[in-house]
């Protein structure tokens, strides 16, 4: 199938109207689009490997535009496009700028007949659960903390308030949606919300890969699904779907769990159940809280043996003791704390370091790649997916291998390279003598390091941007480098996203 017409406004919007508003044309980007609405006009799933500094944003927005026109002139049915990032920053950047921009300047150019209106879908995390609020509201009305019960009593009164946004980080996940739902009510703010977000007819919804996935595995099983049946999917930063995967099939641990479990249990008066499990905690918890080390994940299986007895006996004995969210919440515990236990054979295991510089335990089902085809690629829908990083050594065969798309017949790949002068712009730097991390002298190593990173920033007059792949490193070299009195200021930026399974 080949159509002229939008695939002409592609070609206006790059070459006469980004230019008339001062932006630079760019060979790559405009083909970058062209690829987009092939892909979306012929059904495919295209891979794209789009270089850094090619406007991938502007790409993608101008292709969905211009399709969501000619689907609506040509008489097809409505049915929004998805677009998956993987940060919320970019999310908001899209609602806020990008799109209002884009939306306006294809409006008065008569390119779309109305303007461009998009919602930003966020996990089930950010909304309220009214059931969960209502049983939060009791609760914190027999306790002291009448700060807190004001609060969820001022969100109770009014619901038109669907997002958790106001309330401190304990009380936000203990009233917001659950995992499961399980109340058995036919509509509820949360639900309203999502039905309005699906009705309103947005032609593009934004989300992150964590959404995406569990709504695909709720689908998939039978539940309730929140994101409306879609038209198209495209997914920006996609390198990052595979682990989005891994985690969202798999179950994590962290100590902020357990914490969590020893104060709901006081908080339900069940004070010798509390101090049980905060006992039998105490050593897991004290592992968990430091970053990973090379200590084997077996030695974390050890120790939550005991932790696991007492959650079992907990809910054997106080099931009908405790209200429903908190039987839910520590259900969902022990589940978990079991997948850890029992070592599942063919399971992968590993730890991670969260954004507090944490370990977390993490297991993964081994053939999730498998199922990234089941719920994602074997809808049959045109997919795009777009990264700077998607091929290795000029293939794209890791990428496809990992996210289950070897084998099919619908993919199309295409490289569009980096407009940068790379051998013009940058040095690449190798030291002589690296310094090297041995055994147990990391102060040492952490301390060649700075010495090494100082003199880099000094030779490039500040302007250095330093990216870690461990907090903990990231700590430790930022505070050396605060000491090294350098003239340019020093900014430490971290990740504040979290999309483990719960
Ligand atoms: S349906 Fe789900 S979100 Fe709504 S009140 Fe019930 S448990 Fe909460």
């Amino acid at each position: 199938m080949h159509c002229h017409r939008p695939h002409g406004d592609i070609a206006r919007i790059f070459r006469d109207l980004f230019p008339a508003h001062g932006m630079t044309e760019r060979p790559e980007q405009t083909a970058l689009a062209h690829r987009l609405l092939d892909a979306m006009l012929n059904n495919e799933i295209a891979l794209c490997d789009a270089g850094t500094g090619i406007g991938k944003t502007y790409a993608v927005l101008a292709a969905v535009a211009v399709f969501s026109e000619f689907c609506r002139t040509d008489g097809r049915p409505f049915q929004p496009i998805i677009v998956s990032t993987s940060g919320i920053d970019l999310q908001e950047a899209i609602v806020k700028r990008y799109l209002p921009f884009i939306s306006s300047m294809l409006e008065a150019d008569g390119i779309i007949s109305e303007p461009l209106r998009t919602v930003l879908r966020k996990g089930k995390a950010n909304y309220i659960c009214e059931e969960r609020l209502l049983w939060r509201f009791r609760e914190t009305g027999r306790g002291k903390n009448v700060k807190t019960h004001e609060a969820l009593r001022k969100l109770l009164m009014n619901p038109g308030v669907t997002e958790t946004d106001d309330l401190k980080p304990y009380e936000r996940k203990r009233v917001c949606v659950p995992a499961e739902c399980r109340c058995g009510r036919k509509s509820c703010r949360y639900y309203d919300y999502t039905e309005r977000c699906n009705t309103e007819r947005y032609p593009f919804q934004i989300c992150n890969h964590n959404l995406l996935l569990a709504d695909a595995m709720r689908k998939q099983s039978g539940h309730r699904s929140v994101l409306p049946a879609y038209g198209s999917l495209i997914i920006d930063e996609s390198h990052k779907l595979p682990e989005a995967a891994r985690q969202m099939m798999g179950r994590a641990l962290e100590a902020e769990e357990l914490r969590d479990a020893v104060r709901i249990l006081r908080e339900q008066s069940l004070s010798g159940e509390a101090e049980e499990l905060s006992s039998v905690s105490k050593a897991l918890i004290a592992r968990l809280e430091k970053p990973p080390d090379d200590a084997p994940f077996d030695s974390f299986t050890r120790l939550l043996t005991a932790p696991n007895r007492v959650l079992k006996t907990v809910l054997s004995r106080r099931k009908h003791t405790m209200n429903a969210p908190t039987r839910g919440q520590l259900e969902r515990l022990s589940a978990t704390v079991d997948i850890f236990c029992a070592k599942m054979p063919g399971n992968l295991y590993y730890l991670e370091e969260n954004e507090r510089g944490e370990t977390v335990l993490c297991a993964a089902p081994p053939n999730f790649a498998e199922e990234l085809d089941r719920l994602l690629w074997s809808a049959g829908k045109p997919v795009a997916l777009l990264s700077g990083t998607l091929t290795a050594g000029g293939s794209f065969r890791p990428f496809r291998e990992e996210a289950g798309l070897l084998e099919n017949p619908r993919v199309r790949e295409s490289v569009f390279p980096s407009p940068f002068d790379y051998e013009r712009n940058c040095l690449l730097y190798f030291p002589k003598n690296a310094p090297r991390r041995k055994g147990g002298a990391i102060p040492l190593y952490y301390d060649e390091l700075a010495k090494e990173m100082s003199a880099l920033i000094t030779a490039a007059y500040g302007h250095t941007l330093i990216l870690f792949t461990s907090y903990a490193d990231m700590s430790s070299l930022t505070e050396r480098l605060a000491k090294e009195e350098m003239r340019w200021p020093l900014f430490r930026e971290r990740a504040f996203e979290k999309g483990y399974r719960k």
